[in-house]
């Protein structure tokens, strides 16, 4: 159906502007996957009103240009929106670029414009602009978020969250430096099959090579090789918030969805064969709950599978290919979890379980990550101690929570237009004395609320009441207290909550922080 509707406004914007007296060679053509862009050579501007309001036919050798392009007569058109106009340049010149839909029929044009507009509006970069999340300098780089302090509250809020669920699945929380040598990754394989997502190389003044790390397996393994193990040690989890860089063309970065400094909800199990099946459950577990807490939206769960054919990517012998396989393949199925199976989309070292999500720009990207791995602890030689005092290979699995707080931030505001819940707003609360003659009570309030641990802040400008209400809504404060004489005597809450045109009245102070507690808990 965009197809179709990108096809008529092509043909209808070139009959516009036919109609304008423009010549027909200066006019190009282009489709897009959003949309339709027409590149025009102009020297005055072309407003949207003034294309609006133009009507006429087309000409014959448009007409013949767009019927190789349309299947739908242009002469139906009946509704058509011009979506904007802006400045590009087109073979070398300045030129305007014009962009709309239209259709013949009213149910399509209005679906594909809300469908639109409802995009337009869960574009994270834009909310995380409005809400003053982070921001990127190029002259600190590109592709490397700069959090601010509500961006920082909002990834905390995150991070605390996600710490405690691996505490109650029994993980056990390391850090490790963001470089390492590179006898590491050299080890690990990583250097040679993963060159590409590295940035080069460091050499030091005691020529040491230096790798800033991709992330942060390798490390992770060394924690497990750091003493002898046995096999009473098993399951051996930890977990990590890991920071780590990868390299990405500076045109593929896309806010907080691509980057090139990225911090990872990581996380390295090392079991017995035998405890396999149970931990993958488990593992699966932990991430289900996260994802419904958070009430991410999952668009499909993916088996990566090797490819056969594939022996420069895929080392290892088969068998152990297929006996990996074989058991995420088991465990979906006998939990009746629906996937797509995609060869070739295997991890170097195993295959793996992805769940995906759609961006809002229609891209598929992992969040949650169960990933097996029969051959890092073989390279790295780790071992345990069986019953039997002898020493055999544990396996591997790499797991990652929520994948990156970059990206999955980027989701949460996409899903939610920037609406988030208390437990993660990153302004909680805003109290807007009505009066002077409030303020210092308002201030003792939000001193009270910060010491329960909620993110509070007075608006003590000199604005009108009514003004900082909608600024307070505008920037999506999740409560909004005012504070006039009545409340101050009484001692009572006047709350209005963002999105809602209702006041709420809390007869105490505790009567309300007992409510937060309850969204506190509960995670609302
Ligand atoms: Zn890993």
């Amino acid at each position: 159906m965009k197809n179709k509707i990108n096809h008529i406004v092509g043909k209808y914007l070139f009959e516009t502007l036919v109609s304008m007296k423009i010549a027909k060679d200066q006019i190009s053509l282009n489709v897009n996957e959003d949309g339709f862009v027409l590149n025009i050579t102009v020297e005055k501007h072309i407003s949207q009103t003034q294309i609006d309001l133009i009507t006429g036919k087309l000409s014959k050798t448009l007409q013949q240009h767009a019927d190789k392009e349309a299947e739908v007569n242009p002469a139906s058109i009946k509704f058509i929106k011009i979506r904007g106009v802006s400045g590009i340049v087109h073979e070398g010149q300045e030129a305007d670029s014009i962009f709309g839909f239209a259709s013949n029929s009213k149910e399509d044009f209005d679906a594909t414009i809300a469908a639109i507009e409802d995009r337009e509006s869960r574009d994270h970069r834009k909310i995380a602009k409005d809400l003053e999340l982070f921001f990127v300098d190029e002259m600190a780089g590109k592709g490397l978020p700069i959090w601010l302090p509500n961006g920082l509250a909002l990834k905390n809020s995150i991070k605390n969250y996600i710490q405690q669920l691996e505490a109650k699945y029994d993980y056990m929380p390391v850090e490790t430096p963001v470089i390492g040598d590179v006898s590491l990754y050299k080890t690990s394989g990583h250097f040679y099959h993963y060159r590409h997502g590295m940035f080069p190389l460091m050499v030091n003044q005691e020529n040491e090579e230096i790798i800033l790390r991709p992330m942060a397996c390798p490390h992770h393994i060394l924690v497990y090789k750091h003493k002898p193990r046995s096999y009473r040690d098993l399951p051996f989890r930890i977990a990590e918030s890991v920071k780590q860089y990868r390299y990405e063309a500076s045109g593929a970065l896309i806010g907080l969805e691509r980057v090139r400094a990225m911090e990872l909800t990581d996380g390295h199990i090392f079991i017995r064969e035998d405890q396999l099946e149970n931990e993958i459950e488990q593992m699966y577990s932990l991430i289900t709950e996260a994802l419904k807490t958070f009430k991410v939206d999952v668009h499909y769960i993916e088996l990566a599978l090797h490819d056969k054919n594939n022996k420069e990517k895929y080392h290892g012998n088969s068998e152990m290919w297929h006996k990996a396989e074989s058991l995420l393949r088991n465990f979906l199925d006998k939990n009746n979890i629906q996937y797509k199976a995609l060869e070739g989309e295997a991890a170097f070292y195993g295959p793996k379980i992805d769940i995906q999500i759609k961006t809002s720009l229609g891209h598929i990207i992992t969040v949650s990550t169960i990933q097996l791995d029969f051959l890092l602890p073989e390279k790295f030689d780790l071992t345990y101690i069986n019953e039997n005092k002898e020493k055999v290979r544990p396996i591997m699995i790499h797991r990652g929570v929520i994948g990156t707080y970059e990206r999955f931030i980027s989701v949460l505001l996409e899903q939610t237009k920037g609406a988030l819940p208390f437990w993660l707003s990153p302004r909680q609360i805003v109290i807007i004395p009505v009066s002077d003659n409030n303020l210092e009570y308002a201030k003792r309030l939000n001193k009270d609320l910060i010491a329960h641990g909620y993110r509070s802040k007075v608006d003590s400008r000199n604005e009108r009441l009514s003004y900082k209400i909608r600024e307070a809504q505008m920037g999506k404060v999740y409560y909004q207290l005012t504070i006039g004489d009545n409340e101050m005597n009484a001692g009572t809450l006047s709350v209005r909550r963002y999105g809602s045109e209702e006041v709420y009245e809390y007869k105490t102070f505790l009567d309300f922080i007992k409510h937060l507690e309850e969204l506190k808990i509960h995670h609302k």
